[in-house]
């Protein structure tokens, strides 16, 4: 699911889980406080995007602890702390800690959509018009005229195949330029990168699928583990949902 990030900083805030999706401990410090949350100069934290929900989490400090529940995306990432919970002031050193049961459940769920829309792709040449998710479950709509014979049979198998085959998940980042020569990423409809976008992160399952993509994902597609589609629905002209969950599946 298509959402570009032209660097891997927010206004003030470092974003960690952009170059480390395993991370789920750091220190940091706090920038801001305010109604709209709490600015970190460093953060691995998701804030939500391209379909992902945002982590949930703590922050440790001076043997308090803030539950984070979300975040906002404004001029700064502000993290929105549980109501009630004790808030840390301007300066304070903190311990942020994902939830990671979450967010690996995210990492999975992500990373399985990808691999379902590069399937569909190669097996029907049909397009990702939308899509979303929460934690082992997620819904992604097609741009399908006819839904062929056998077609989620079709689907799960080839999906099946692609998490045996435990390809790689790389992560990178290059040029508007060459990301536009690569054929695979305009092919997402609703993936049309801003004009002011010099600099696009890329998710590649190798050999599979390629997109712009500003999510956390596992490190291969066996880490994914089954992908079960639960159902196909009709939902107007040409449009589809596809409804999966992702399953303990074949991990190893
Ligand atoms: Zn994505």
């Amino acid at each position: 699911m298509a959402e570009c990030v032209s660097t891997h900083q927010h206004d003030r805030t470092q974003r960690l889980e952009l170059d480390d999706a395993t991370l789920r401990e750091w220190d940091a410090q706090v920038l801001d406080v305010s109604d709209a949350g709490i600015v970190l100069d460093r953060s691995a934290f998701y804030p939500g995007g391209g379909g992902q929900p945002p982590d949930h989490g703590v922050l440790l400090w001076g043997g308090v602890q803030t539950r984070i529940v979300g975040c906002r995306r404004g001029d700064d990432l502000a993290l929105i702390p549980a109501e009630g919970d004790p808030v840390p002031t301007v300066g304070t050193a903190v311990r942020g800690a994902i939830e990671d049961e979450r967010r690996s459940a995210l990492m999975r769920t992500h990373s399985g959509l990808h691999l379902l829309s590069g399937v569909v792709f190669r097996e029907f040449g049909c397009l990702v018009t939308g899509g979303n998710m929460e934690p082992l479950e997620a819904r992604m709509d097609f741009n399908l005229p006819e839904v062929p014979e056998g077609f989620k049979d079709r689907v799960a198998a080839a999906c099946s195949e692609e998490v045996a085959l435990d390809r790689a998940i790389e992560v990178s980042t290059m040029s508007r330029e060459d990301a536009f020569a690569i054929p695979d990423i305009i092919r997402t409809a609703t993936n049309l990168l801003p004009d002011d976008l010099e600099v696009v992160r890329i998710v590649d399952i190798v050999g599979l699928d390629t997109q712009a993509d500003g999510g956390t994902h596992v490190a291969s597609t066996r880490q994914i583990g089954g992908i079960e589609l639960v159902k196909v629905e009709n939902k107007g002209k040409g449009f589809r949902r596809l409804r999966v969950r992702i399953t303990d599946g074949p991990m190893s």
